[in-house]
């Protein structure tokens, strides 16, 4: 993690023609995929590292970082500066702990009077608002249930509007932007809903620029699953992880991956529908209309049918939390647990099998089952997967309720200002 903060931080910006992962090679470029850096870009972009290293390693002094990057001192306090100018960090009291003599090194963090990022969570049937901190702390909730999702669109964003208007009136200074997780799919290049199941209201809506006037504030719209790979990525168990990928569960099935310091997008912010990847040929029937979607085996539908199927008693609110209580003293309840294990296991198994992410964090109706269920998927990942040197594959939990999806939501925005101007 410190090599690519290193690199990252001294070595150019990405030049024309060439990635990351090595350009040159006998490769032949034909023509330039990237414009070359302004100096006014590179300076967002090293402050935009800065900012990425922080969230890394902690508060972290400029001696520190300097050292990490392979810089000298004053490269990093030129970049620092202008974040501090700008209020987004200070510079804290030096710890006593761990003075080695000489001056005292001043850990850099986030400033408490940083300008906040408005994050929301759109979901079918509710919408839910807040008020994020650059370090993460979350106040100013709001959620309000949506009205029907197939009646007209106006009272529909009319009430997203409101829960918007409820957290940002609850913060003295104007926010950042404001970042929108959608339970659908979502173009992310227009900021417009594509569609979202159950509420077909908001199909092509273009809900960015909606807000983006009524607010004044740039707004970015994502796929949820993204949303919550972000949180992971800048304020949970995805911190300096190179790569891992993000899975949720519930009501439907998603995902998201990290790569090479990257987010994975499709063109317009397609793919991440891991729930209608296929598991079974001419399985199921699924809601997206195909059959033998992973969706069909490993979402609460699907294991509600099931434990009404085996007469367990609570079938019809049944989750991964009531499994997992009930399978302590049923036989039928554990046979159950470990079928929805199993199934959630494949789709799992099969991005493990594409790409290899290693790193997993569950994100749902999963994260309810405890560490029990969590224990139960990872083995049958690894029946499922062949062993193999540096294959080692890690499942941990993420988040059962909401939290991430708002933090997430509110990195989309942080993610934009570390590509752009500050
Ligand atoms: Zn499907």
């Amino acid at each position: 993690m410190n090599e690519r903060i290193a690199r990252r931080i001294s070595g150019s910006p990405v030049a024309a023609g060439e990635s990351e992962h090595g350009g040159g090679d006998g490769v032949r470029v034909t023509r330039m995929h990237q414009s070359l850096l302004s100096s006014s870009k590179m300076g967002s972009t090293n402050r935009g590292l800065v900012i990425q290293a922080l969230y890394d390693l902690g508060p972290t002094s400029r001696a520190e970082l300097a050292r990490l990057a392979g810089v000298n001192k004053t490269t990093i306090s030129g970049i620092v500066q202008t974040l501090i100018d700008a209020e987004i960090l200070v510079e804290n009291d030096p710890s006593p702990i761990g003075r080695r003599g000489g001056k005292p090194a001043k850990p850099l963090w986030f400033s408490p009077s940083a300008s906040p990022i408005c994050g929301v969570l759109l979901m079918p049937e509710e919408v839910h608002a807040c008020v994020v901190t650059l370090d993460g702390q979350i106040f100013a909730e709001t959620r309000i249930a949506l009205p029907d999702g197939g009646g007209p669109v106006e009272p529909i964003i009319e009430t997203i509007a409101e829960c918007v208007s409820g957290a940002l009136q609850q913060t003295k200074r104007p926010p950042l932007g404001i970042g929108v997780a959608v339970g659908g799919m979502v173009d992310t290049d227009s900021g417009s809903i594509v569609t979202i199941n159950l509420a077909p209201a908001l199909d092509g809506y273009p809900l960015a620029s909606d807000l983006g006037r009524r607010f004044g504030l740039p707004v970015r719209l994502d796929h949820h699953p993204r949303a919550l790979l972000v949180g992971d990525r800048w304020f949970g168990k995805g911190r300096g992880i190179p790569q891992f990928a993000v899975v949720y569960t519930g009501k439907v099935l998603g995902g998201a991956l990290y790569f090479g310091g990257h987010l994975y997008r499709g063109t317009a912010g397609a793919g991440g529908e891991l729930g209608h990847t296929f598991v079974q040929v001419d399985g199921e029937l699924c809601r997206c209309g195909r059959r033998g979607c992973w969706d069909t085996i490993a979402t609460l539908g699907w294991l509600r049918r099931e434990a009404r199927k085996a007469g367990l008693p609570d079938a019809e609110r049944m989750n991964s939390g009531i499994l997992c209580l009930a399978a302590g003293k049923d036989e039928a309840a554990a046979r159950l647990l470990d079928r929805y294990a199993r199934n959630v296991a494949i789709g799992i198994a099969n991005l493990q099998q594409t790409l290899a992410p290693n790193h997993y964090i569950l994100h749902g109706d999963v994260v309810l089952g405890g560490d029990r269920m969590l224990e139960a998927i990872a083995g049958h990942v690894r029946d499922l997967v062949p062993a193999r040197p540096g294959g080692v594959i890690e499942i941990v939990a993420g988040d059962a309720g909401d939290q991430a999806a708002l933090l997430g939501a509110a990195g989309l925005v942080l993610s934009d200002m570390l590509q752009f101007s500050i």
